[in-house]
């Protein structure tokens, strides 16, 4: 049975005030919150195996080298990839992201076209942006409507067989969308693309199948799952991984070097150069046996029942407008009050203990889209409860009645 109250003892930082107040802790699209059995473990590594991995003989360097595989194969696991070798540590989505864009340098020509979609993340828009000033591709966005959602008959008219690759959002940070990634996958696939699906939104709310969504590259981040920061995952299937060149050069990535010639270590080693975030990745390992012990079904629906309380309880004031309104979202909530910028009702949130995110978001484009500054925004962790919901409500109150 899930008990909230339980499992808000496992995060340390639950109990802390902020300005005098219990804090609330609504900025969860952001970075989430790390509970003490992940906290052990990064603890645990630095007082007892701190080594550098794959290298030394000694048994310090054993033990981490083999946390850090075994942490590999909980992700692997996790997110069903057939093969070990398909997770490659990064240091987090923007990083995963940069690598691909990087790779694909060498495979597009000019007049090629990627497609991109309305809702990305800036870290999904402007490594693309890059790509094709260096190659001459073209990028396409594919198109929102007021529901915040892609319109994916926009979309099928975009795809030809010039398009060589679709990025696209799992679940939009700004708005909480979630798109129809398994028609982006398979309409992409009919004409020769390969897609890539940031997964940094995701992967704290939903389990992804790799294999079933059939999807070529999939990158996260850990610190939004419960894990540190600095360390993620991107999954790319053997074949694609195989063609793609190295991003960077290093130690750890090289089979053999001359001065003449190098030849690549064997995958994952190829992608991952120099001394890795360890003590991250084996923290990302139990981040993850964090949250399936608790489950995601558990997780997607008691955050469903937040995102439900929440959106009747806000749209009870008189001039809160919500933008996302599409019936697939996560727990995210971005609003506004009627003539009042959004930094301001952050302002008055924080001295209340309120955290929440205000501004753009990462993703000016759907803010230009709506032709406002920013939003509030509010996302719901499954460690949030129902009362740090009406002191939500009541600040929001408050604001209006002092900003008005
Ligand atoms: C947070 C986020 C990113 C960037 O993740 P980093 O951990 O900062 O690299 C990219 N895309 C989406 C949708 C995100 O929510």
């Amino acid at each position: 049975m899930f008990n909230v109250e339980n499992i808000r003892k496992d995060f340390p930082i639950l109990s802390r005030t902020v300005n005098g107040k219990p804090l609330v802790y609504f900025d969860n699209a952001a970075t989430s919150q790390t509970p003490q059995q992940v906290i052990d473990v990064i603890v645990d590594y630095y007082s007892n195996y701190n080594a550098n991995i794959h290298r030394g003989v000694h048994t310090l360097s054993q033990e981490a080298t083999d946390k850090y595989e075994q942490a590999r194969k909980k992700i692997q696991t996790h997110f069903n990839a057939k093969l070990a070798h398909e997770i490659i540590f990064t240091s987090g989505t923007t990083h995963g992201i940069n690598l691909i864009a990087n790779g694909f340098s060498s495979f597009l020509k000019k007049g090629d076209e990627i497609i991109v979609s309305a809702l990305e993340h800036h870290s999904n828009i402007v490594p693309w942006q890059m790509l094709c000033e260096r190659t001459g591709a073209i990028l396409k966005v594919i198109p929102m409507n007021l529901d915040g959602e892609l319109i994916m008959t926009e979309f099928d008219k975009l795809l030809s067989d010039k398009t060589k690759l679709v990025f696209v959002n799992h679940v939009s940070n700004a708005l909480g969308t979630v798109n129809p990634i398994e028609y982006i996958i398979e309409k992409a696939h009919g004409v020769g693309a390969a897609v890539l699906v940031d997964g940094a939104q995701s992967s704290p709310h939903i389990k992804p199948d790799l294999q079933a969504l059939n999807v070529d590259f999939y990158v996260v981040s850990a610190h939004k799952m419960c894990g540190p920061t600095g360390v993620g995952m991107l999954y790319g299937k053997e074949a694609w991984l195989k063609k793609l060149p190295p991003y960077q050069g290093g130690g750890e990535m090289i089979a053999e070097v001359t001065f003449e010639k190098t030849t690549y270590a064997e995958l994952p080693h190829k992608f991952e150069a120099g001394t890795p975030n360890i003590c991250g990745g084996i923290a990302f390992g139990a981040a993850i046996d964090y949250m399936n012990a608790i489950g995601f079904d558990t997780i997607a629906k008691y955050e469903h029942e937040l995102l439900e309380y929440a959106t009747n309880k806000l749209l009870e004031i008189d001039g809160l407008k919500i933008y996302g309104t599409s019936k697939h979202k996560t727990a995210v909530i971005s609003f506004n009050l009627e003539g009042i910028h959004p930094y301001d009702v952050g302002t008055i949130l924080d001295k209340l203990g309120i955290a929440v995110r205000t501004g753009h978001h990462c993703a000016q484009p759907i803010m230009d889209f709506y032709k406002i500054p920013g939003t509030v925004r509010a996302s719901f962790s499954f460690y949030n409860t129902k009362s740090e919901i009406d002191v939500l409500v009541e600040g929001v109150k408050k604001a209006k009645t002092m900003l008005s």
